[in-house]
């Protein structure tokens, strides 16, 4: 299972076991879901993925 789903419309990267309600991560179309290779928080960010305020503060 995946660590970080991104969502390509706003560019927000979300940590999966970790997600809120509040990320609505079921909004998020299959056209624009990204997920990463290596799957890490810091690949995200390097191809300019915002962490998600909810979901990836520890
Ligand atoms: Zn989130």
């Amino acid at each position: 299972m995946p660590g970080f789903l991104g969502d390509k419309q706003n560019n927000i990267v979300h940590h999966l076991a970790n997600m809120k309600e509040e990320c609505k991560i079921i909004n998020i179309g299959l056209k624009d879901k990204q997920y990463f290779d290596p799957d890490t928080l810091e690949n995200a960010q390097a191809k300019n993925f915002s962490p998600c305020k909810l979901c990836t503060s520890n």
